[in-house]
């Protein structure tokens, strides 16, 4: 009979020379739910997967498997190949002697006892479109390659939990969309609990329900992708979602002011400085007709008027990048679709208030 399994890390803490590398990390990852941890470069994700793995020990705190104790320091540690885990990591080690084929059959051999599903070699190999390479060896296979073989292989028997280091990072980003989907849909289905490490945003927001967001070894936000983009806690989460204006002004009479017009800002105090954040695509761009723009509404506030310093389209969307006339801020905007007005042309931009963020500075 099928188990679901869940993972948990409970208040653990890894120093490596003297520092605090993971500290006071807590995370629960829920049995057919895939959670990203994601975080700038160097801020502890694989030293917490690993610790998870059972590849290195925590300095305290308890992983829990199902419920049940698996390690607690100075008390038990149940080693790796115990936990019922499946890992890929960055360092995707191939067997050299052995063909693409053969790598991926250990991999459905080594675990026949764990697994409720097996898929045969060649289905794997096709699924990330390799099959063509079957009994090609490791070296002459490219970087890409081989990380589709080293994911073939770890998606080769379903474990309970499955933990991952960056495993699309090296691929191109069609193929990556294609095999990123794929693999996410067999382990959901699977009801697998999956944890994967990952420093891209859009890529967690992709795949996630639940994203971690580390920062110098903590997590600092939790929660669905549309939550942790919609309400994030400070400036540093918002701008590592996308690119984002700011907005400086200070608290007077409960209030600040800006060149939309006021902000209301209770639970500020006064005088305080506060910055609003906004992303390019809650700024709303309209025609100059003679000086004049759209009238003010409360959703948007006052329009404010500037001139273009430069236009730009990148795909989906083009960016405008303005000087605001009050006060020579720069602000920019982005719109879907093409839209390349020259420099200097006169525009007015307006502010969604709903999707603006106030933060103390
Ligand atoms: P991330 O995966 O988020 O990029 P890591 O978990 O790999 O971050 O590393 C976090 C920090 O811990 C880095 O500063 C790294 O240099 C340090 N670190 C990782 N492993 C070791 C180790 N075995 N010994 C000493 N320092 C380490
Ligand atoms: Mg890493």
């Amino acid at each position: 009979m099928k188990i679901d399994y869940s993972l948990e890390l409970i208040n653990i803490t890894k120093k490596f020379d003297n520092q605090n590398v993971v500290e006071n990390l807590n995370l629960s990852i829920l049995p057919g739910k895939v959670t990203c941890l994601l975080g700038p470069s160097g801020c502890g994700k694989s030293t917490t997967l690993r610790i998870a793995a059972g590849l290195e020990t925590q300095d305290s705190g308890i992983i829990k498997i199902n419920g049940n104790l698996i390690s607690e320091p100075n008390v038990s540690h149940l080693p790796p190949e115990k936990r019922n885990i499946g890992f890929m990591f960055q360092d995707f080690a191939l067997f050299p002697h052995l063909t693409v084929k053969k790598n991926i059959e250990f991999g459905i051999t080594k675990n026949k006892n764990e697994t409720f599903n097996n898929f045969s070699a060649d289905k794997l190999l096709k699924k990330v479109g390799l099959d063509r390479f079957q009994q090609k060896y490791p070296h002459t296979l490219s970087g890409g390659e081989q990380q589709r073989v080293a994911l073939a292989r770890a998606i080769s028997s379903i474990p309970m939990v499955m933990l991952m280091d960056e495993p699309f990072s090296g691929l191109d980003k069609r193929l990556r969309d294609e095999i990123r989907d794929e693999t996410i849909e067999i382990l959901r289905n699977e009801g697998v609990a999956v944890l994967i490490v990952t420093h891209e945003p859009e890529e967690a927001m992709n795949m996630a329900d639940n994203i971690a967001l580390m920062r110098d070894g903590k997590i600092i936000q939790q929660g669905a992708p549309y939550n942790i983009y919609n309400k994030p806690i400070d400036k540093n989460v918002a701008s590592f979602f996308s690119d984002i204006n700011t907005l400086h002004s200070k608290v007077k009479d409960g209030r600040t002011e800006t060149p939309f017009g006021p902000f209301i800002t209770p639970g500020f105090k006064e005088g305080s400085n506060v910055e609003i954040i906004i992303r390019p695509q809650h700024l709303k761009i309209d025609f100059d007709r003679n000086g004049k723009g759209p009238s003010p509404t409360i959703q948007d506030g006052v329009p404010a008027r500037g001139k273009v310093s430069f236009s730009r389209f990148i795909g989906k969307e083009s960016i405008i990048e303005l000087i605001m006339e009050r006060d020579g801020s720069k602000l920019k905007a982005s719109i879907p679709g093409v839209f390349l007005p020259d420099a200097e042309t006169p525009l007015w931009l307006s502010m969604r208030r709903d999707r603006c963020f106030v933060f103390l500075k």
